[in-house]
């Protein structure tokens, strides 16, 4: 995860309303992605509720950082009713009408919204219980097992070890690019934009570069375009936080403007190694000029080009073409194209999603 990612975990896992908060906007934002594409057949049951599936703590669990993302829409039920997260905008009445113990994560039982008590047992119904366990000893559950001390396993160490190594390897590319000068474009940024996300996703999305927002903030993707580009990923059953998000440049050219063949060059090994540490399972390039600084070979328009599966590297990894969402802010009616494109690429993966 990236460093945000831990500061906006830790400081939910602290509050746990604003957990729901977050959780009650990322759901308003899943369901404008489908409503944009008209993909109202993906929801479980036809209904709102059933989008909430990738987003619900427990859930999520199952799927922690530096692991597979949950696969789209797993295990969806019981979720607590739609009606009762949107329609209420104060989260602590939210909570109150949230009756599915599912739904509330751990963090959520906090003296306030704890399960009252069991009521305390008369001596003589303690004694009942105890003659019980002693006339019928097979009815009582068993006791637990022994805790024994782990055993070291090697290969959870070399695991361990691994995931240390690339966040290490990330961090030190991360460094270099905040001080790199190697081309012009250094000398109109405020900072580098290196990525943000999950270093163990099985997919990547890649851009251009850089905007004026990403550029004051050092992420990408955070302004209007990145929004639109967050429900896209809940559209497809992730969290944004489940998949990695770079730029081919990681400075902002100058009025947003495109960058150059010679710039994209110059950057080319920061995206290069990010690639090669992460190791995705599949590369969704976002726009013409994401997929030139991959695939310098391929000159094609993006209209012509998206949807149609190219291969990154030694690796032969699958990229898919598709529209970016600054285009799409543009051109909503383009959103549909996209939508089949991410279809597409969870095909890939494995986790088909409902056609729609
Ligand atoms: Fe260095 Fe890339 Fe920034 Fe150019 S865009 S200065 S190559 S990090």
């Amino acid at each position: 995860m990236s460093e945000a990612g831990f500061a906006s975990e830790a400081a939910s896992a602290a509050d746990p309303r604003e957990e729901l908060a977050e959780l009650v906007a990322s759901t308003r934002a899943l369901i404008e992605w489908y409503e944009s594409v008209g993909a109202s057949d993906v929801l479980v049951d036809g209904s709102a509720e059933s989008a909430l599936a990738p987003l619900i703590p427990g859930a999520r669990a199952a799927a922690p950082r530096g692991a597979a993302p949950m696969p789209a829409f797993a295990a969806p039920a019981p979720a607590p009713t739609f009606a009762a997260l949107v329609a209420v905008p104060a989260p602590d009445v939210v909570v109150a009408r949230a009756a599915t113990p599912q739904f509330v994560a751990p963090s959520f039982a906090t003296p306030s919204f704890a399960t009252p008590a069991a009521p305390q047992r008369a001596p003589a119904a303690a004694f009942a219980d105890a003659a019980i366990a002693v006339a019928a000893p097979a009815a009582r559950p068993a006791l637990p097992a022994p805790v024994v001390a782990a055993a070291f396993d090697p290969e959870r160490a070399a695991i361990a070890a691994e995931s240390d190594d690339r966040r290490t390897h990330l961090a030190v590319l991360a460094g270099e690019a905040r001080a790199c000068t190697r081309c012009v474009l250094h000398t109109t940024r405020k900072q580098a934009v290196f990525a943000r996300g999950n270093p163990f996703a099985e997919l990547v999305f890649v851009g251009e570069g850089p905007g004026a927002g990403e550029d004051a903030q050092g992420l990408p993707f955070v302004g209007p375009s990145g929004q639109l580009l967050d429900k896209m990923i809940l559209g497809m059953g992730y969290h944004p936080d489940d998949v990695y998000i770079c730029n081919i440049v990681k400075c902002r050219p100058p009025e947003n403007r495109k960058p150059e063949p010679t710039e994209m060059a110059m950057c080319s090994p920061f995206v290069t190694q990010q690639l090669a540490l992460i190791k995705p399972k599949v590369i969704v390039a976002l726009g013409a000029t994401a997929v030139q600084g991959l695939l310098p070979n391929v000159t094609e328009g993006i209209t012509r080009m998206r949807g149609k599966w190219k291969v990154y590297g030694k690796q032969l990894t699958p990229v898919m073409p598709t529209f970016h969402p600054a285009y799409l802010l543009r051109s909503p009616d383009a959103k549909r194209d996209v939508w089949n494109d991410l279809k597409a690429v969870m095909e890939k993966l494995g986790k088909p999603l409902r056609k729609g």
